[in-house]
């Protein structure tokens, strides 16, 4: 039977570069299930989407086509054959990503195509959800956590090398807040730890640390 690894966390934890390491180590696919998330609320914005208006939604949902394409273990997004991972990282799209996130048809479309992608491969795929909904049975659960702070330094950085120059390390320590906020509080599928996931806080620990006890519990 195929293998799933399943990583969940706050927002900027560092799950994606844990799970690529992983990913890269283990010869498995990495599925990054929030680039999911925030390609539909990009083409919510693009299309003025009302996430209140069901039938809206439901409309929506049945125009967008997401496909992943892979390079080097760097996952890529394509949102109705468009090329949008860079986009998806912007202030816009964080800022709306856990409102159009918290839909009930939104994610039940979403966890579908997840769990389609996690039959018959063996994949690495962090979220929020992950161990606790898309894949329950999971052969191994991460639940990671880290200091806001350096959650925010990173990301701010991350932002200022792609060019942003408005968005101050204040706008993202508070939408990683407030994300965390509206994640952990929703109604469906909150995001919450699974009683068999393994808590790996990595404020003091580097990326090799993180890779090597990551590995310690997939290949004891
Ligand atoms: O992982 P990332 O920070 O890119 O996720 C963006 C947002 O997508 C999260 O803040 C959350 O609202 C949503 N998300 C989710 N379930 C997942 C992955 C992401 O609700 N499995």
């Amino acid at each position: 039977k195929n293998v799933v690894i399943a990583i969940d966390g706050y927002s900027s934890c560092g799950k994606s570069t844990l799970a690529k390491a992983l990913a890269k180590q283990l010869g498995f696919i990495y599925i990054d299930s929030g680039a999911m998330y925030r390609a539909v609320t990009l083409f919510f914005i693009r299309n003025q989407v009302d996430v209140n208006d069901e039938a809206a939604v439901k409309d929506a949902l049945q125009h967008i086509e997401l496909n992943f394409h892979s390079r080097d273990y760097e996952s890529h997004i394509l949102l109705n054959g468009e090329e949008v991972s860079d986009e998806i990282r912007q202030m816009p799209v964080s800022e709306r990503v856990s409102e159009v996130s918290a839909n009930k048809l939104v994610r039940h479309d979403m966890v579908k195509q997840q769990q389609r992608m996690g039959k018959s491969k063996n994949i690495v795929m962090d979220g929020r959800d992950i161990g606790t909904a898309v894949f329950e049975d999971a052969q191994v659960k991460f639940f990671m956590t880290a200091d806001p702070k350096i959650r925010a330094e990173r990301r701010f950085k991350e932002l200022q090398s792609k060019g942003d120059t408005v968005t101050t390390l204040e706008d993202v320590f508070e939408n990683l807040a407030h994300r965390d906020y509206a994640d952990t509080t929703r109604a469906e599928s909150p995001l919450t730890r699974a009683d068999d996931a393994i808590i790996l806080d990595n404020t003091e620990l580097t990326q090799e640390e993180q890779l090597a006890f990551a590995l310690e519990k997939v290949q004891p």
